[in-house]
This record gives structure tokens, C-alpha cells and sequence, in this order.
């Protein structure tokens, strides 16, 4: 035995293990140890530790002998349980070999079934069983797995061998070969070997199980687990575990059979168990749509002993793990094992129904069922479902299984490739396949949704679509022809090709030739709701959108916002005739012409806040005065420049002068923010103007905010300007016009200034795109081609601009508080940059103590909820 304990023993109605380690043993060989000590049936095994993967990098890509030496025993403690010896010619234990990291990554890594079987064993094997079908059924089955998984040997060889056989003998199903047909395939299957390989198929049972242990400690590099890994965002993994298990069968005859359910409906989170099964077949049969699987429900005709008990133990670990479950179980002659338990994967609505039942089951609290909802995947609910009336128009295809919930619609391509091609040129896609991979997981992640013809609600593409929040139908068997490499299929006789436009419904399974219109969700009613109430009486921030227009707002308002934080006027110059008036401003020579022009845009702009200030029923609105470089606004083709020149009554020489003479160099540092209502006060007279205009007609209470303020003095500057107005306005309409005057904190100037600032500021709001692109010396437009590179290679973990960098820019941001709060204790400060919808840098701004996040609308479920969980988190916050 080695100083280091590599292994950890289960069965027996015992195990050395327990959910708690899952970071050693891995996601299912916890869930093994957990149920085996809950004497829950599991076949006997051992479970080599994460660390081994490790341990086997290190040791160059291979086992450390160390470890090898432990597992010897550890097999021996199996034989013993089980009363069979591994290599036993007349009657041999089998054995799994399969993968399991911390956190599951479905069909990620590898599995090896019926490990140790041999020539000379599988004739034992057939004895002993008294069925011969069943044994050379494993032993064939074992040699195409090994082949591939340990040997690398392409799937596609193993396939064609079995369809051909199948087309030979006449026959659809695996189940209809003969124990001849399964001799011969052993025989074609070892000549694989020798044609791809050049080597033979290891007889020695050792051997099998050294090479098997190898393939799945390498199995954690693999192409496949690496970009899941990526697209996941999975970091920080030791690797996979190893476990080796006893074998039972599921392929024994009519009295046997394998299958997988889940304890509460994955789609919907309903109260029902789901699943599928597949009688006289094993492992992967159900998962990978060889045949179309039963319902979990005929089970009880078939076996209601065995459903019985089945049902008892889904219970049993539903109430221990307090979620619902995802098991993998295997009946062999009658009697059951379970295989495997975690933790189901759900899309978004289930997850909140499921979490707010729990509750109301009283398995779990209310801080619990909240800190159960990922807060990103919020964004599944919030896309678009099929708008009922452009439906009722729409072609029905048929149906296929209502995988992962929501509607997509989108160009149809027949490979991941394709998929990932077309995404890249700006174009929407649905992937259709026969049955998804591993490998197509790339494809599947850039496309709207996923169309499968075979395989069922655990198929592969139902579940990884399910964690990605992809819509997926799949197991549409109304395709009755497909070729992926023709690019076609077919329905009631009418061919569908690559390009042609199709919706698919995930939440019912529908499928419609062409385009349907897609519309907003409802999330104003049922679980939603509640667990949303749920995180509003927990959350210290208070939520705010950024939203420019009335009908932005209202949206943001049904998401639960509370104010708008941001409202930018740039748009209020650009729309229809407005962008003239605003290039007549910024090409007049003087004042007085300036003046007309703004005189035309107070009219468009007042009318627009009014708008808004309605919208948001008296909450508070801050609105940033006019940000953007002039040349934003200006004409670049001679055409336009002519056009221009003719309605203003200038030439086009001089004209076109001006335009040059407005370009910058480097505009993000240059002529913007308060330097424009600085060099001209008459635009920010126009703003306070229309905004106040509009409060005094609404009653709302506006807050104004002048960006990029560096120094005091640009605050003073524009606060006068501001208050001349207001005090004309309050005089006008004989009474005084409140409103709140304040500032952006983006320059990081300011940020080190805020002490100074907050003296003419009554509030701060965080710009962090800026503050980010200042802080850092980060071109927000030119970065993104670095930024890439610079996460990969670990320089910078998360690209700044999406998440915020608590140690830069976020002390920046805390010097600011501090400063701005020493002169004025009771300030409010918010954020209404990008990151204000970003859960971690929500969870920062609670840290250091912000009053409000400002998001876009559809982020504002997010931020909602993100704030509860920052706040449970960190209920003592710095600050
Ligand atoms: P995955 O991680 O892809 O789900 P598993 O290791 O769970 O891979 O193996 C896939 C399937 O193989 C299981 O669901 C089960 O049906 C079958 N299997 C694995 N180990 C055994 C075993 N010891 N006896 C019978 N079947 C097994
Ligand atoms: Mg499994
Ligand atoms: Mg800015």
C-alpha cells in the first residue's frame, strides 16, 4: 500500500467515501459512496481520486506505479463482494471502468462496460449464464468500446461493421442479431483492430484494465472535455476520477434492462418522475437513440416489483440530497442497481419551480431555493417565445420531445461545422441532426436551437441543450429521411435543405417550416414571481435599467426595475429630422445659429423626457447630458456633406473644412463629456431645459448628470449652468423645480478627486466602461483582439470589460465612496456601466457599498437576483 490513499472502496451496503468528497472522488463516484452507505443496491467498486489525474500529467501521460500497486487490492476487496475473480476463465467478474470529475459534464469523458472478458472467458461467461446471445453481446460490445476509448479507434469503423451486418441479415435492431451474428462481429471488430491499428485486442485482463484506467485519466485533455470545459467556464478542477465497478446486466434477456429518470420533470420542474428505459439492452443504448426508449411509467406493467422499489429510492434520494435527482439504473433478471445519482441538470423555469416547491415541501428555506438559481440563467426565460398569432399562420411540421424549453428560429444546417461557419457570418441557424455527439458540442453552442430525429429526453442533445439553455426538439421521428452530408432531409415527402428557414418550439416540440415571430416572455406570474419577491426582501442594492425610451423602460419596469439609472440623449439627436437640426448646431459659426438649431431640438426633446418621466410613474430618472464626440454626429460621405450644405445655405468647401477640423486623433480621450457643454453651454442650457420643461409638466423628480467630469471646476461649470436654468424655469412656472444634480465617476481623475467633487455633486454614478478603459489604459473599441489572448494565456483572468477588476478598478471605485462620503455622508451612488447586469461585479458593488446597479432591461431579473445572492453572501459588507 502506498503512503497516499489513491483509492476509496463502495459496496457491500458500505463505502469509505461520501458526497462531501466530491472533489476528490468525482461527481458520480460521491454519488456511488452516498448511495451505497444509504443501502441504496449499487454494484460493488473503488474509486481512484481526482488527484490521480493529475498525478498522471505529471508522471508524463503516465499511471504513477504507485497508484497501479493500490488498485490490485482494491479489485481483490471487489471479487470478494461479488464472489467472482477478474480473468476467471469459467466465471468472470466484469467490471466498468468510468470517468466522473467534480463537476458532471455529460458524455464528456469516457466509459469502458464488461471489462475483462476474453476468448477464453466469454465461453465461461455463456456457461455460467446459461445464455450464450448475452455473452458474446458484451464481449462485442466490449471490444468496439475498448477500441475506441482506450485506442482511439473512430466510432464510424465499429458503426459500419454493425449496420452492414444488420442490412446483411435483414434485420433493424441490435436486438434482432443472432449469438452467430454477435461471433461474427467479434471476428470483424478484432480485424478493425489489425486494419487501423496494426495491433491485436489485449487478451489479458490486466492489461484491459491498466490500458482502460489510462484512457480515462487522458480522457480529461481530450479535444472534447477541454472545449466543454471552456465554453462551461470550468476551472480550477484537479480532473476526473476513475471509478472501477462490478458489472450488472442490463442486457441479459426480457427480465433485464437499463434506463435513466428524473425525479421532477427537467423541462417544466413539475412533480412527476420522467424517464426512459430500454429492456434487454445496456449502458449507453438509452442515451444514445440506438432504439426509441419506453416510458418510466411502463416499467410499472412490465416490473411492479422493481418499480416499486425504484420509485422508493428516487424518493429516498431526493429527500437526502433535498433536489431533485438525476439517476442511471440497470435491472438485471429482476432485480435493480442503481448506477448513478446527481443533482438534476434543469433548464431555468423548471430550476425555479423545483426551487420554490422545495420550499413550500419544506426540504430546503427560502435563502436556499434563491442561491439555488444561477442568476445568468435568468436569461433563458427572458428571450423570446413564439408569438401565439404569427404561429397560428405558421406551416406545423410535426413534433418531435419538448427537450429544452424556449423557441428558436433560425436557417437549417446539417453540421456543427456548418453551424459554427454560418453563426460567424452574422446569420441565425437551427442544427439539425440525426442524433447529436460530443463533438458537436461547438455548434451547438453558437446555433438558436437544436432539431434531433433520434434519441429521447436524456439523449445527449436534450441534456447538454438543457445546461446551455439552448431550445432543443428532439427524437423527431416525423423526418423520414435525412442525410447530413447531402445536407437534406425530409417530411411527408418534401425536402428541406441547408438555408431553408425553420422554428422550433422547445418547450412543446413543435417544429414549423419558416419564420415565426418571436415575442417577449411573461415573467410576471407563478414561480418566477415568488422567487423573485423572495430575493427583493433580501437584496440591500436597489435596481435600476439603463433605458433611453418609454418603451425600454416599460419593458425594464415588468422586469422589476426600480428607477432609470442611466438614460444617454445621444439617440434624441439622431432620430429622423433631429440628426439635421443637430449638425446645424455643430456647423453653425455662431452662437445665434447654434441657438436656432437647438431651439428645434428642445421641441423633440421634451416631448421625449416627458415620455419617459410617464413611463416610470414619479421613480427616480437620471439623465446624463449629451456624451459622445461631435463628429459622432456628422456626415462622412460628399454626398450627404452637399445635401447639408444646400439646406444650410454654406458651402461645400467650407463645410467640409469644418467637418475635418472636428476630427480627433484619439475622440474617446478627446473632445466629449462636459468639454462639449463646457465649449458649449448653450447644449447643456437645452438639456436642463427639456429635462426640467418635463418634469414641471410631469411632476417627476429628474436626476442630471454630467459625464466624464475630471476636475472640480467642470463641475462647477456645468452646475451653473444648470441652476441658471432651473431658476428661470422655477420662476416661469412660480414654483421651485426640484431635481438632483450630479455626476459621473469615470475619469479616473475623479474617482481620486471625489472629495473635491462631491462638494457641487448631490450624487455619483460609476461609469465603468470608461473608468474600466482609463483605468487601464484598455482601448474598449481596439482591445477585444488582445483581450482574447490575454485570458488565455492567464495574464488577465476575465476580460475587465465584461467583469469588473475588483483589485483596479474597483479601488478606484472604493476611494471614490470613501472621498465622496467624508464630504457628503449620505450620498447615493450607483453604477450604470456594462457591469451594473453582471452578477460578480453586482456582487462587488454590494461589497463596497453602492445603493443601486443600473442594467439593461433584460438584465434587471439578473441583477435582481444577483443582489439577493451578494447580499446572503456578504451580509456585513466592507463598507
Ligand atoms: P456517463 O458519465 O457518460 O453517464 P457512465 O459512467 O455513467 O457514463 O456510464 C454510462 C452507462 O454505462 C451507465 O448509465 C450505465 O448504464 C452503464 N454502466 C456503467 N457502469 C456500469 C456497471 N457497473 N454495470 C452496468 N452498467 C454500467
Ligand atoms: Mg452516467
Ligand atoms: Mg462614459
Amino acid at each position: 500500500m502506498s503512503a497516499k490513499k489513491w483509492i476509496y472502496a463502495f459496496g457491500g451496503g458500505t463505502s469509505e467515501g461520501s458526497k462531501e468528497l466530491k472533489p476528490i472522488l468525482g461527481g458520480k463516484g460521491a454519488g456511488l459512496h452516498e448511495m451505497a452507505k444509504l443501502g441504496v443496491p449499487v454494484p460493488a467498486g473503488f474509486t481512484i481520486i481526482t488527484e490521480a489525474c493529475k498525478a498522471y500529467d505529471e508522471n508524463n501521460n503516465k499511471m504513477p506505479a504507485e497508484i497501479l500497486e493500490d488498485v490490485w487490492p482494491a479489485l481483490a476487496h471487489v471479487e470478494e463482494l461479488i464472489g467472482k475473480r477478474f480473468g476467471d476463465p469459467q466465471n468472470p467478474l466484469l467490471i466498468s471502468v468510468r470517468s466522473g470529475a467534480a463537476m458532471s459534464m455529460p458524455g464528456m469523458m469516457d466509459t469502458i462496460l464488461n471489462l475483462g472478458l476474453n476468448d477464453e472467458s466469454v465461453e465461461g461467461l455463456a456457461k455460467i449464464s446459461n445464455n450464450e446471445r448475452f455473452a458474446w453481446d458484451s464481449y462485442r460490445r466490449f471490444i468496439s468500446m475498448f477500441g475506441e476509448i482506450a485506442l482511439d479507434i473512430e466510432h464510424k469503423n465499429f458503426e459500419k461493421a454493425l449496420t452492414s451486418l444488420k442490412e446483411k441479415k435483414k434485420v433493424k435492431l441490435d436486438t434482432e442479431l443472432t449469438t452467430e451474428d454477435m461471433k461474427e462481429l467479434v471476428r470483424i471488430y478484432k480485424e478493425i483492430y489489425q486494419n487501423t491499428i496494426g495491433f491485436s485486442f489485449p487478451n489479458e485482463p490486466r492489461k484491459q484494465l491498466e490500458m482502460a484506467i489510462d484512457a480515462v485519466l487522458r480522457s480529461w485533455n481530450n479535444n472534447r472535455a477541454v472545449v466543454y470545459r471552456k465554453i462551461n467556464d470550468i476551472k480550477g478542477l484537479l480532473g476526473t476520477a476513475v471509478n472501477v465497478q462490478a458489472m450488472v446486466f442490463g442486457n441479459m434477456g426480457n427480465t433485464s434492462g437499463t434506463g435513466v429518470a428524473f425525479s421532477r420533470d427537467p423541462s417544466t420542474g413539475d412533480n412527476i418522475l420522467l424517464g426512459e428505459f430500454l429492456m434487454n439492452a445496456q449502458g449507453e443504448d438509452v442515451v444514445a437513440g440506438i432504439r426509441t426508449p419506453n416510458r418510466i411509467s411502463d416499467l410499472e406493467k412490465i416490473m411492479p416489483e422493481c418499480y416499486k422499489q425504484f420509485i422508493g429510492i428516487v424518493h429516498t434520494l431526493e429527500q437526502h440530497y433535498k433536489d431533485m435527482q438525476d439517476v442511471e439504473f440497470t435491472i438485471q433478471e429482476g432485480k435493480l442497481y442503481l448506477l448513478q445519482c446527481r443533482n438534476g441538470k434543469r433548464g431555468t423555469a423548471a430550476a425555479l419551480k423545483i426551487a420554490v416547491d422545495l420550499v413550500s415541501e419544506g426540504l430546503i428555506t427560502k435563502e436556499q431555493a434563491i442561491k439555488r438559481i444561477e442568476p445568468n440563467s435568468l436569461n433563458q426565460l427572458l428571450h423570446p417565445q413564439p408569438d401565439p398569432l404569427s404561429l397560428e399562420k405558421a406551416k406545423l411540421l410535426g413534433k418531435g420531445l419538448a427537450a429544452s424549453p424556449g423557441a428558436a428560429c433560425g436557417q437549417l444546417v446539417f453540421t456543427a461545422e456548418a453551424a459554427k461557419n454560418w453563426v460567424a457570418d452574422g446569420k441565425k441557424v437551427i442544427l439539425v441532426r440525426l442524433e447529436t455527439s460530443p463533438e458537436d458540442i461547438e455548434g451547438m453552442d453558437v446555433a438558436q436551437g437544436i432539431l434531433t430525429c433520434r434519441g429521447g429526453l436524456t439523449s445527449h442533445a436534450a441534456v447538454v441543450c438543457r445546461g446551455m439553455g439552448r431550445c432543443c426538439v428532439a427524437g423527431w421521428e416525423g423526418i423520414e429521411e435525412i442525410d447530413e452530408d447531402k445536407k437534406y432531409f425530409k417530411v411527408k415527402g418534401v425536402v428541406y435543405k441547408e438555408g431553408d428557414w425553420m422554428t422550433i418550439i422547445g418547450t412543446t416540440g413543435q417544429v414549423f417550416e419558416g419564420k415565426v415571430n418571436l415575442v417577449e416572455p411573461e415573467v410576471t406570474s407563478g414561480s418566477f414571481k415568488i422567487l423573485m419577491e423572495w430575493a427583493d426582501s433580501i437584496r440591500k442594492l436597489k435596481i435600476r435599467t439603463n433605458a433611453d425610451t418609454p418603451k425600454d423602460a416599460q419593458t425594464a419596469l415588468k422586469f422589476g426595475a426600480e428607477g432609470i439609472g442611466l438614460c444617454r440623449t445621444e439617440h434624441m439627436f439622431f432620430k429622423g429630422e433631429r440628426i439635421h437640426a443637430m449638425r446645424e448646431m455643430i456647423l453653425s459659426s455662431d452662437l445665434a445659429g447654434r441657438k436656432k438649431a437647438l431651439e428645434k431640438l428642445l421641441v423633440f426633446q421634451k416631448e421625449d423626457f416627458k415620455g419617459l418621466f410617464e413611463a416610470m410613474k414619479g421613480r427616480p430618472v437620471t439623465i446624463r447630458l449629451l456624451d459622445p464626440p461631435l463628429h459622432e454626429f456628422l456626415p462622412t460621405d460628399d454626398e450627404e456633406i452637399k445635401a447639408l450644405g444646400k439646406d444650410m445655405n454654406v458651402e461645400f468647401d467650407r463645410l467640409k473644412n469644418k467637418i475635418q477640423e472636428l476630427h480627433e486623433v484619439n475622440p474617446m480621450l478627446g473632445h466629449r463629456g462636459c468639454r462639449l457643454g463646457i465649449s458649449y453651454p448653450e447644449i447643456s442650457e437645452m438639456q436642463t431645459r427639456a429635462i426640467l420643461e418635463a418634469a414641471a409638466e410631469t411632476g417627476a423628480l429628474p436626476e442630471i448628470m454630467v459625464p466624464l467630469v475630471g476636475f472640480r471646476k467642470e463641475l462647477q461649470h456645468q452646475k451653473e449652468v444648470v441652476f441658471r436654468i432651473a431658476e428661470e424655469i422655477s420662476k416661469k412656472h412660480g414654483k421651485p423645480i426640484k431635481f438632483l444634480f450630479g455626476t459621473m465617476i469615470e475619469v479616473p481623475r475623479g474617482a481620486l478627486c471625489a472629495d473635491e467633487i462631491a462638494l457641487d455633486a448631490e450624487f455619483f454614478s460609476f461609469g465603468t466602461n470608461d473608468l474600466t478603459q482609463m483605468g487601464c489604459g484598455l482601448s474598449r473599441d481596439d482591445a477585444g483582439k488582445f483581450l482574447k489572448t490575454y485570458v488565455e494565456m492567464g495574464i488577465l483572468e476575465k476580460d475587465p470589460f465584461a467583469v469588473l477588476d475588483r483589485d483596479g478598478v474597483g479601488q478606484l471605485m472604493k476611494i471614490a465612496i470613501q472621498k465622496g462620503r467624508a464630504t457628503r455622508p449620505d450620498m447615493k451612488i450607483g453604477i450604470c456601466g456594462e457591469h451594473g447586469g453582471e452578477p460578480s461585479s453586482i456582487e462587488f458593488c454590494h461589497m463596497i457599498g453602492l445603493n443601486y446597479v443600473s442594467c439593461s432591461p433584460y438584465r434587471v431579473p439578473i441583477a435582481r437576483l444577483a443582489a439577493a445572492h451578494a447580499a446572503l453572501d456578504h451580509p456585513f459588507p466592507l463598507v
